[in-house]
């Protein structure tokens, strides 16, 4: 590939060009536009900067002497190779486990200092810290965050085998724990010990996620649906016909003032939304699961899937005319071969005949292409279907058809059974996924004849239908919900569930209770996705680092057959990569801002030489203010820097 100039630094963006897809090509990658954000708090960076000299003396005295910042990389990678070697030698006394941190910390180090990432990212984390060594702290201070010194205090940590991950006061030694000393019964025992305190930490944590299943949760909502019948003047049997909720879907500000305390934040956006349009709208059956006052407070997860920020909604405003480029983070114009049809993987299509929704989720991946709640004109002409359809038949290799939206179960039971029939009928169609919200929003729609439908296009040994669906806490688990579940899998499809990982649901083991209730309903945890997104959604990102971290400390607790799910990254245009497989992707800067930027391969990787992606993830730092603000206890938190 044709290289590019050199960039001097990264780009200089306005405040309203950050919100733009900024993905462009670097020499033989291709990657996110760096943005540098200024820490938001005040800080004393200075005190930091101690802490940072007081993590590695031995790398401050480097940068101290170096006369320059290539002196002092030279310099750092002679250190480094020499701390890697002495973690070989037979005297070296640091517990293994606390030498595999080192080599990953140095590994890591090594991939931030290198010139190349310098290069491509057009930021050197290395000058940064060269220049803070020579006491420029305060020309500094306005340029570099909180956060992007944590990450170097607790690399300069790892790399001196001090991550305190085991132990918080002393640095983890070598030692064989009594129970491996131990034989028969009395190791059990111990062990049993070791096992039986894991398991009741865990729970402790799980109490603080109720479901929906709970009596006391049940008593409540049953108080709201009352309030929401009334208000709407209507009755039981109304309640349980998906049709009213359809029709009287909430979509302006009224209906909520009227019947849930809300923040000040909260009114604005939704004045805000609805003044201007933005997509907007909330089942009856979804409010009814929203706590009805702000103080109960378990309602955080069900509350932000459908009320936008205030800063969300001011976004899209800004963008209204040019809102399928700039939210389209998945690259979904440039791979689509046809009309309605989405193609990243061989086996695999996405066929999107209908788009709209029962109500419209803030970060949603395809909001840029919904443009109402229950959009009259949603479902696409039968001319662009036909020809999806044909492609279909061009394309024998694509066996598994994922049927998705907007929410194809909005549709009616005819239209979509006329869209079955067409899809089953290609012989090379050995599954039909169907991707829908409504057994979370909507559960009255799957009713039993509709199911019936649904089943009678399995042929076991030819065909499968499977029901992808999207809970995303475990307080969308209801009875109603239950009950749908159970009469898709009574009827011989499988219920699969595809979580996003925002803020809303990332606490220490609230994923983890999220799978437990599901596998208790019926649902399969399937993927675990990093959520993707741009400015606009900014708020409910996770660091990559968490994700990691829920997978190793929390997920891994659970027996294999409730951690079904794998986690994800998407990388746009060409779809989903592993998360856990570290040879998948590697840290390759820190920015000022605190931001880790991560190099993701292709799923494609080993197979064809597709260039990779740089990722410029949200800062850890910024995250655990997030989760401080939110009253979570940031010391549960502290392992996070070291997953990489
Ligand atoms: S139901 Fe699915 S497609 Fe519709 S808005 Fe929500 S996430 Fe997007």
């Amino acid at each position: 590939m044709k290289k590019e100039e050199k960039p001097e630094k990264a780009p200089v963006k306005d405040k309203a060009s950050r919100t733009l897809l900024q993905t462009r090509i670097i020499d033989d990658i291709f990657t996110d536009a760096v943005d540098s954000v200024k820490p938001r708090f005040e800080v004393d960076i200075e005190a930091y900067v101690n802490r940072l000299w007081e993590a590695n003396p031995d790398i401050f005295v480097l940068l101290k002497e170096a006369a320059t910042a290539d002196e002092a990389r030279e310099k750092l990678y002679a250190f480094l190779e020499r701390s890697e070697r002495r973690i070989f030698e037979v005297d070296n006394d640091l517990h293994i486990l606390e030498k595999s941190t080192v080599r990953e910390a140095i590994r890591v180090f090594k991939s931030i200092i290198g010139p190349v990432n310098e290069y491509r990212t057009g930021v050197s984390a290395l000058k940064f810290l060269f220049r803070l060594s020579k006491g420029e702290v305060d020309a500094l201070k306005h340029e570099i965050s909180a956060g992007f010194l944590l990450e170097f205090i607790n690399l300069f940590r790892g790399v001196n085998g001090r991550s305190n991950i085991y132990y918080e006061t002393k640095q983890a030694k070598k030692g064989i724990p009594d129970f491996l000393q131990m034989e028969g019964r009395q190791a059990s025992e111990v062990r049993a010990e070791m096992l039986n305190e894991l398991s009741s930490n865990m729970s402790k944590y799980l109490r603080k996620y109720p479901s929906g299943l709970e009596e006391e949760v049940i008593t409540w909502r049953k108080g709201n649906k009352k309030r929401i019948l009334r208000y709407f003047n209507a009755t039981d049997t109304d309640w349980n016909n998906y049709q009213w909720h359809l029709k009287h879907v909430i979509r302006d500000a009224q209906p909520l003032f009227d019947l849930i305390e809300l923040t000040e934040e909260q009114s604005d956006a939704i004045s805000l939304a609805a003044k201007n349009k933005v997509p907007f709208g909330i089942t009856p059956y979804y409010l009814s699961l929203m706590d009805n006052k702000l103080n109960i407070g378990y309602d955080h997860a069900i509350r932000s899937q459908v009320i936008p920020p205030l800063d969300y909604v001011q976004k899209m405003v800004e963008n209204r005319e040019n809102r399928g480029l700039q939210f389209d983070f998945m690259g979904e114009h440039d791979t689509s071969p046809v009309d309605l049809v989405t193609r990243r993987y061989p086996g695999i299509a996405i066929l999107k005949p209908y788009n709209t929704c029962a109500q419209i989720c803030v970060y949603c991946q395809r909001n840029w292409e919904i443009d109402q709640v229950l959009d009259p004109h949603a479902l696409a002409k039968k001319e662009q279907i036909r020809r999806a359809l044909e492609w279909m038949d061009e394309n024998p290799a694509v066996g598994d058809v994922l049927i998705t939206g907007g929410d194809p179960m909005v549709m009616r039971d005819d239209v979509l059974k006329g869209i079955l029939e067409e899809v089953a009928a290609k012989k090379h169609v050995y599954r039909i996924r169907i991707g829908t919200r409504t057994p979370v929003v909507l559960p009255q729609r799957l009713t039993q004849k509709t199911i019936d439908m649904l089943a009678s296009f399995v042929e076991y040994g030819k065909l499968q239908i499977s029901i992808i669906t999207h809970f995303e806490h475990p307080y969308e688990i209801t009875p109603e919900a239950m009950a749908a579940v159970k009469r898709i899998r009574e009827a011989g499809m499988m219920v699969y569930n595809q979580e996003v990982f925002t803020v809303e649901n990332s606490r220490r083991f609230e994923t983890v209770k999220l799978r437990l209730d599901l596998k208790s309903i019926g649902v399969d945890p399937y993927y675990t996705f990093n959520m993707k997104g741009k400015e606009e959604t900014k708020r409910y990102m996770v660091p990559i680092a968490r994700i990691l971290q829920e997978r190793k400390e929390e997920a891994r607790l659970l027996p294999g057959l409730d951690r079904t799910d794998e986690p994800v990254f998407n990388v746009p245009k060409l779809g989903k990569n592993q998360l856990m497989a570290w040879q998948d992707h590697r840290l390759v800067m820190i920015l000022p801002n605190g931001a880790r930027v991560y190099e993701f391969h292709p799923w494609e990787k080993n197979i064809q030489p597709i260039p990779p992606y740089n990722y410029v993830d949200v800062p850890i730092y910024d995250y655990l203010e997030e989760l401080a603000a939110r009253g979570e206890n940031i010391r549960d938190y502290r392992n996070i820097w070291f997953y990489y």
